[in-house]
C-alpha cells in the first residue's frame, strides 16, 4: 500500500485530480480537480480508498503514519481557512464525508458541524455573530453524529428518537420548521439530545473534537458495508473491495441567515435533457435538508436569480466553467455562505436515456465533443437506455379524456420520463413482497419520500410517486437511474401511511387501488390509462412524420453515426409477418434466426398424422401438407428482408411439443379424432403417445436429431425455401437463404443433413430452371460442437452461437428450472450475473472463443454470429465484438441497443 494516504485541497491547489478516483473517490478526485481550475471550494483533505480496504480487513485499523499525515493536512486546512480546529475562539469546523470511486447516492454517510462543543459553539455564536446559527448547527451535528456515528438505535416503533424530540419542541415551540426555533428552544434540543444519547447508550457525547473527528472519519470507512451500499454495489456491478475515500472538509455555511443557501443543481435538465442550469435550493438551511425533502425547495431556474442576483451569476459562471472543462452535464453541491458561492461536490450528471441522447447530441452541435465521443463513450448513453425512447407513452387523446372524466388529481415534478400505471402500494417491504408473489404485478410505489431503504421497492415498481421533494430528490435521482416513470414533489397529496389512504382533494384512494403517472409532464390521475408507442415507434411505424418529432430526429442522428463506427453487423431473431417489418425499421441487416416452429404448429394435425405414421410413405404425405405453408411463409420473409440475408433454422423442438398427453388430457375426444384420421386404434394411439414422452427434453430427441430420424422433415423445409426463394427472385427481388442446422455436435451429423438440403435445392434449382446462392451452416450450442469446431467447418459455410442452449449445456443449468437458486446466488454474489442475460464470458465464452478459433482454422473466412438472446445485451454484444464475431442476432427491439454497443466497443477497443 502506497505511503501517501492523504491529499490536500485548498487556496487553488491540490495534490490530487480528476483522474484519481480510483484513490480519492469520485467526490474527492473533483474536488482536488475543481481547486485546481480555480473553482471556489473550502479547503480540505482526502484520506484514500486504500485506508478504507485496510480498516475494513483488519478489523477498524488504520494503517501507520495516517493519525500524522491527517493532523499535517488540518493544520494547512486551518491556515487556509484562518481558523483553528477545536479553538475556542475562533473555532473551524469540519465535514466528513463518503466518496467511493462511482457515486452511490446516499448509500453511505457524512458528518457536518464537526468539532462543535459547549465551548466552541459560544465561540462560533461570537465570532458569526449570530447565536441562533450556532446552536442550530450544534443541533444539527448531534443528530448527526448521534445517527451516524453512534448509531442510535429507533425507538420500538421505528422511530428516530432525534425527529421525535424535534418534533415535541417544534409542537410546543407552535412552529411548523425547524429554521423557526429560537436559541433558547435550540438549546433545549440540544440538551434533550444529549440525554437521549446518554439514557439510550449509556455514554456522553464526545466533547472532545478530535475524538469527533475520528470517530466520523471510522463511520465513514464503515459505511461502505452498510446494507443499502451492499445492496446498491450489487445493482449497479460495484467490485465490494474497492472501498470509499473520506473527504474532510471545512465547513462552508448556509444556515448564517437569508442571505445564505444551500442546493443542489444540475448544469442542464437530465429529465428530458432541455439545456439550462437548474435544481433545488433553500434558503437559510444546510446540505441535507435538500436532498432530504423536508421542506420544499425552491427552484433555481425560475427563483434563484429574484432571491440572490449575485450568487446566482457566480453559480451560473460556475456552471458554464464546469461543462467546458468535464465535458459533460454536471450534477452539483454547492453552499452560498453570506453572498458568496462555495462548491462542495461535481460529478458527471445521471440521467435518463431521452436526456442521455440530448445532451449528447446537443454537445457535438455545440462543439464540445465529437460524434466519436457522443456514441462511443459507453457512460454518455449506456446502450440499455435506448430502450426508453421505446418505450409506451401515455396517448395525449386518451389523457385528455381522463382530464374530462374528472380523474386528474394533482401535477407534480416531471423527474423521470415514461408513462406508467400501476397499483398503489405504500412500502418498499410491501411492494417486494408483492413483486415475489407476482412478477407480473404492476405497482405504483407512493411515498412522501423515498429514501435508499427503499430501492428495493423501486426496482420492482413500474413507477415511483412522490408528495415531497424536487427534482434532485432521492427518488428523482434513483428513478432517472433505473429508468422508471417518476413524479415527485406532488405536494397536494396526503399520504397517510397508517390508513393507507393516498389522496387529494376529494378523491380517496387506497392500497391496491390504480393510479396513474405520466412523467414527462407530472401529472397524476387516478385509475388505469392506456399507452401508446413512443414518438420515436411511431416514426418507426410511418404514423408520424421525421420532422414531426425532436426525439426522433436526434435518435436517428445517433444511429447514424453508431452505424459509421461500428465493426458487427446486426440482424433479427424474428418470423414472417409484423415482426419483420418492425425489424427493418429498427434497422436489421438480415435475419439471423428465423424459428421454423411456429409454421408447424399452425398445421398441427399434419404435423401429428406425421407424428403417428407407421412407414415413410404416409410420413411423407403428411409433411408435405404443411409444405405450401411454409414456403408461403418464407416468400413474405424473403420479400420483407429485400435481399438482406436470411438465416432459416429448420425444426427444432422434440415432438411431443405437438403431440402428448397434456394435449390428450385437454382436449378430450382427440384421441378418438386421431385415430379415426389414421385408421388406429385408440389405444395405439396412445402407446405412440407415450413413446414420445422425454424425462429431459433438452437433452432429448429434438433439433437436427429429428432431421436425422425424419429426414423427410428435412427435405420438405428445405423444399419449401428453395422454391419460395425461386419465386421472389423470379419477382426481381435479390435472396440469400442461409440454411441453419440445429443442435449439431458431430461432423456426420451435420453432413447427413447437408446432404438432404443440397439435394433438395438442386432439384427445385432444376424445375425452375434457375439458380441461388445459398448457404449451408450450423449452430453451435453444445459444447461439442464448439470444441469440434474445425471439424465442423470442414462442412459448415457459417456458424450461429446459439447461447441459450449453449449456456444451458455449458453450465449444466437449465432456463426453465433455474429461477429457484439464480436470485440467491445474485443476491449472495455467487454469480455477478444471470448468465442466460449476459453471456458468462469466462465459461461459455470461452467455449465460444474455441469455436471461433477452430472453425477459422479450417475455413478462413468462415462467417460466424450470435443468435441467443444475448445477442441484444450490451455487454454481450461488446464480448462478441472482441472475439471476432461478424454479427450479433436480437428480437427486433434490442437492435438499436446493438448496434450503438457495437459502435461502442469498436470506438473503444484497438
Ligand atoms: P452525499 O454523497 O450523500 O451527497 P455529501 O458528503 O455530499 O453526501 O454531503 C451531504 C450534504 O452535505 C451535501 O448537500 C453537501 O453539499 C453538504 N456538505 C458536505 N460537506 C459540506 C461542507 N464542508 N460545507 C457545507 N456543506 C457540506
Ligand atoms: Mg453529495
Ligand atoms: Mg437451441
Amino acid at each position: 500500500m502506497a505511503e501517501k494516504h492523504v491529499y490536500y485541497f485548498g487556496n487553488g491547489k491540490a495534490d490530487g485530480n480528476a483522474t484519481m478516483k480510483e484513490t480519492l473517490g469520485g467526490k474527492g478526485a473533483n474536488l482536488a480537480e475543481m481547486t485546481n481550475i480555480g473553482i471556489p471550494v473550502p479547503a480540505g483533505f482526502t484520506i484514500t480508498t486504500d485506508v478504507c480496504v485496510y480498516y475494513n480487513d483488519t478489523n477498524n485499523q488504520y494503517p501507520p503514519g495516517l493519525k500524522d499525515q491527517v493532523e499535517d493536512a488540518l493544520k494547512k486546512v486551518e491556515k487556509a481557512m484562518g481558523a483553528k480546529y477545536g479553538c475556542t475562539e475562533n473555532p473551524l469546523l469540519v465535514s466528513c464525508r463518503s466518496g467511493a470511486r462511482e457515486s452511490m447516492p446516499g448509500m453511505m454517510d457524512t458528518v457536518l458541524n464537526i468539532g462543535l462543543n459547549e465551548d466552541t459553539v459560544n465561540a462560533l455564536a461570537k465570532q458569526a455573530n449570530d447565536e441562533r446559527f450556532a446552536w442550530d448547527s450544534y443541533r444539527r451535528f448531534i443528530q448527526m453524529y448521534g445517527d451516524v456515528v453512534m448509531q442510535l438505535p429507533l425507538t420500538s416503533d421505528g422511530e428516530d428518537r432525534f425527529e421525535l424530540i424535534l418534533e415535541e419542541h417544534r409542537e410546543k415551540a407552535g412552529v411548523h420548521y425547524d429554521h423557526e426555533l429560537t436559541v433558547d428552544q435550540l438549546k433545549a434540543i440540544v440538551d434533550d439530545y444529549k440525554k437521549v444519547v446518554k439514557d439510550t447508550l449509556g455514554k456522553e457525547f464526545p466533547t472532545d473534537p478530535m475524538e469527533q473527528l475520528w470517530g466520523a472519519i471510522g463511520a465513514v470507512f464503515g459505511s461502505w458495508s452498510n446494507d443499502r451500499a451492499v445492496v446498491y454495489r450489487r445493482q449497479y456491478n460495484i467490485p465490494h473491495e474497492w472501498g470509499t475515500a473520506t473527504n474532510v472538509q471545512a465547513m462552508a455555511f448556509g444556515n448564517l441567515g437569508d442571505d445564505c443557501a444551500t442546493g443542489v443543481g444540475l448544469t442542464r435538465d437530465c429529465s428530458m435533457g432541455d439545456p439550462g442550469f437548474c435544481g433545488d435550493y433553500l434558503i437559510n438551511a444546510q446540505g441535507e435538508d435538500v436532498v432530504a425533502g423536508i421542506r420544499v425547495p425552491k427552484r433555481i431556474e425560475t427563483q434563484l436569480e429574484d432571491d440572490m442576483p449575485e450568487a446566482y451569476k457566480q453559480l451560473d459562471d460556475i456552471a458554464k466553467k464546469l461543462e467546458k472543462h468535464y465535458k459533460d452535464v454536471q450534477d452539483i453541491e454547492f453552499t452560498v455562505q453570506r453572498g458568496k458561492v462555495w462548491l462542495l461536490q461535481t460529478r458527471n450528471a445521471k440521467r435518463t436515456g431521452f436526456a442521455a441522447v440530448r445532451i449528447a447530441v446537443d454537445l457535438v452541435e455545440e462543439g464540445l465533443i465529437d460524434e466519436k465521443e457522443a456514441v462511443g463513450n459507453k457512460r454518455r448513453i449506456p446502450a440499455d437506455d435506448l430502450n426508453q425512447l421505446l418505450q409506451p407513452i401515455f396517448d395525449p387523446a386518451v389523457k385528455k379524456a381522463a382530464q374530462d372524466e374528472g380523474r386528474h388529481m394533482t401535477t407534480g415534478i416531471n423527474a423521470g420520463p415514461g408513462a406508467a400505471t400501476g397499483q398503489i402500494v405504500l412500502s418498499a417491504e410491501k411492494a417486494e413482497a408483492m413483486f415475489n408473489e407476482d412478477n407480473d404485478v404492476a405497482l405504483m410505489l407512493v411515498r412522501k419520500e423515498t429514501s435508499p431503504e427503499d430501492l428495493r421497492g423501486m426496482r420492482v415498481s413500474k413507477g415511483i410517486l412522490t408528495a415531497q421533494g424536487g427534482a434532485s430528490s432521492h427518488a428523482a435521482l434513483v428513478s432517472r437511474q433505473m429508468g422508471k416513470a417518476c413524479v415527485v414533489g406532488a405536494d397536494e397529496l396526503s399520504i397517510n401511511y397508517a390508513d393507507k389512504t393516498v389522496s387529494a382533494g376529494d378523491k380517496v384512494l387506497k392500497e391496491g387501488d390504480w393510479i396513474t403517472i405520466d412523467g414527462f409532464t407530472g401529472e397524476v390521475f387516478e385509475g388505469k390509462i392506456d399507452t401508446s408507442p413512443s414518438e420515436v415507434m411511431r416514426v418507426l411505424e410511418g404514423k408520424m412524420k421525421p420532422e414531426e418529432s425532436e426525439t426522433y430526429q436526434r435518435y436517428a442522428k445517433l444511429m447514424s453515426w453508431a452505424d459509421e463506427h461500428r465493426k458487427l453487423k446486426v440482424r433479427a431473431n424474428c418470423e414472417p409477418g409484423d415482426v419483420a417489418e418492425e425489424a427493418v425499421a429498427f434497422g436489421c441487416e438480415g435475419v439471423g434466426l428465423c424459428r421454423t416452429e411456429h409454421m408447424f404448429f399452425d398445421k398441427v394435425e399434419a404435423m401429428r398424422k406425421m407424428i403417428l405414421a407407421e412407414d415413410l410413405e404416409t410420413r411423407k404425405k403428411a409433411v408435405d401438407e404443411i409444405l405450401p405453408h411454409q414456403r408461403e411463409d418464407f416468400e413474405s420473409l424473403f420479400r420483407t428482408m429485400a435481399g438482406r440475408p436470411v438465416t432459416i433454422r429448420l425444426l427444432d423442438p422434440p415432438l411431443h411439443e405437438f403431440l402428448s398427453d397434456r394435449h390428450l388430457e385437454e382436449e378430450p375426444g382427440l384421441d378418438k379424432k386421431l385415430a379415426e384420421m389414421t385408421g388406429k386404434s385408440v389405444e395405439d394411439i396412445h402407446r405412440r403417445v407415450a413413446e414420445l414422452e422425454e424425462l429431459n427434453p433438452m437433452l432429448g430427441h429434438r433439433g437436427c436429431r429429428l432431421g436425422v430420424v425424419y429426414p423427410e422433415i428435412t427435405a420438405m423445409q428445405a423444399r419449401a425455401i428453395f422454391e419460395a426463394a425461386c419465386n421472389v427472385k423470379a419477382d426481381g427481388i435479390d435472396v440469400h437463404p442461409e440454411v441453419m442446422i440445429p443442435l449439431v455436435g458431430f461432423l456426420s451429423e451435420y453432413r447427413n443433413q447437408e446432404k438432404i438440403v443440397r439435394e433438395q435445392a438442386d432439384a427445385v434449382f432444376e424445375e425452375k430452371n434457375t439458380n441461388i446462392e445459398y448457404m449451408v451452416g450450423t449452430m453451435i450450442e453444445i459444447p461439442r460442437a464448439a470444441l469440434c469446431a474445425d471439424e465442423i467447418a470442414q462442412g459448415a459455410e457459417f456458424f450461429s452461437f446459439g447461447t441459450n442452449d449453449l449456456t444451458q449445456t455449458t453450465l449444466g443449468m437449465s432456463r426453465d428450472d433455474y429461477g429457484t437458486f439464480i436470485p440467491y446466488y445474485k443476491e449472495n454474489d455467487i454469480v455477478p450475473a444471470d448468465p442466460f442475460q449476459t453471456v458468462d464470458q469466462d465459461g461459455v465464452g470461452k467455449l465460444m472463443k474455441i469455436g471461433v478459433e477452430g472453425g477459422r482454422s479450417t475455413r478462413g473466412d468462415l462467417k460466424i454470429g450470435i443468435c441467443g438472446e444475448h445477442g441484444g445485451d450490451p455487454a454481450s454484444v461488446m464480448f462478441c465484438h472482441t472475439i471476432g464475431l461478424d454479427y450479433v442476432s436480437c428480437s427486433p427491439r434490442r437492435i438499436p441497443i446493438a448496434r450503438l454497443a457495437a459502435a461502442q466497443i469498436a470506438l473503444t477497443s484497438k
